[in-house]
C-alpha cells in the first residue's frame, strides 16, 4: 500500500510542477502554498450551494489543506458512511483573493463590514487562507461530525458555523467550546 501511494504521491508532484512551469508567471502573487510539494494554481473556489467529494484530489480546495486535517476528515468520512452518513466539502483552502472577495461579497449582503466579519474572516485570519479549516456538508453530515468529531481531532470553531471544522484536540480528545463567531 505504502509504495502505491508514493507512486501516486510522485505522479500528482510530477504533474503539479510542469502545471506550475507552464501556468505560472513568477510576479503573480498568491498565497504561498503550506508545502514546497503542493502547487496552487486556482483559487480553491467551490461554487455556492456546491460541494465535491473528499477523494476529488485534483482540486486545490483540498490540495492546500494541511494535510493532517484532510486525513483526519477522510477518516471521519469513512466511519460516517457506516452510519449511512457522506462528508461533502463546501469549502477547503482558499486563496488570499478568494478570501478577500467573500469578505466583499459578505459586506454587501450583511450591509457593513462589522457585520460581514462575523461570518467571514480576513485573509491574515482566516484558516482557510492558511489550510487548517474545511466547510462540511450537508446539515446531517454536519451533525454527524459535531457529535462523532472529536474522535479525529475535529471540532466545531465557531458556534454560528456548524459547518467549520478544525483540528482543535487530540483524536479521542476534547473539543474546546466553539468561540461565538469569527470576531471571537
Ligand atoms: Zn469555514
Amino acid at each position: 500500500m505504502a509504495s502505491t501511494r508514493g507512486t501516486a504521491q510522485g505522479a500528482l508532484l510530477a504533474g503539479a510542477l510542469v502545471t506550475a512551469l507552464v501556468g505560472c508567471s513568477p510576479e503573480r502573487a498568491g498565497t504561498p502554498p503550506p508545502s514546497p510539494s503542493v502547487r496552487l494554481t486556482g483559487d480553491g473556489a467551490i461554487p455556492d450551494n456546491g460541494s465535491i467529494s473528499l477523494s476529488d484530489t485534483g482540486h486545490d480546495a483540498l490540495r492546500g489543506l494541511d494535510p493532517a486535517l484532510l486525513e483526519a476528515v477522510r477518516g471521519a468520512d469513512v466511519d460516517a458512511r457506516l452510519d449511512g452518513v457522506e462528508l461533502r466539502v463546501t469549502s477547503g483552502w482558499r486563496s488570499h483573493e478568494y478570501q478577500q472577495r467573500l469578505l466583499d461579497q459578505a459586506a454587501v449582503t450583511y450591509g457593513s463590514l462589522t457585520e460581514a466579519r462575523r461570518f467571514v474572516n480576513t485573509p491574515e485570519r482566516s484558516t482557510h487562507v492558511s489550510g487548517k479549516a474545511i466547510d462540511i456538508g450537508p446539515t446531517a453530515a454536519d451533525d454527524w461530525l459535531i457529535r462523532h468529531g472529536a474522535a479525529y481531532g475535529l471540532c466545531q470553531a465557531y458556534a454560528n458555523e456548524m459547518w467549520h471544522f478544525e483540528l482543535l484536540t487530540t483524536p479521542g480528545g476534547e473539543c474546546p467550546p466553539p468561540r461565538a463567531d469569527a470576531t471571537d
